[in-house]
């Protein structure tokens, strides 16, 4: 898994926290091409602030994920490694 350049992005608000982020970072097994690459409609949004996942909408905006789409997130190694290192950098500032 390898994490590509981080890219500005407008305001997404996580369902999670409430909070906001304003970039984004593409995890893959494959981001040779991450600095054009952006963020597609439909991928899944991990928020740096709670681990939250959210999914990209067409406009960029993220919404909650469907009840399928939290299954295929929960199967994703790239997110759930994600969403542990969300969880021990929050735990390593406690
Ligand atoms: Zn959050």
């Amino acid at each position: 898994m390898k994490l590509g350049r981080k890219q500005r992005w407008f305001p997404l608000h996580c369902y999670g926290c409430g909070d906001t982020m304003d970039g984004v970072s593409q995890i893959d097994s494959d981001v040779d091409d991450a600095p054009t690459k952006a963020p597609q409609p439909g991928c899944f949004i991990v928020c740096i602030y709670c681990g939250a996942v959210s999914v990209m909408n067409a406009d960029g905006s993220a919404r909650p994920p469907s009840v399928v789409e939290v299954m295929e997130a929960a199967a994703d190694p790239a997110v759930q490694r994600a969403i542990w290192s969300v969880n021990y950098l929050n735990r390593s500032k406690q």
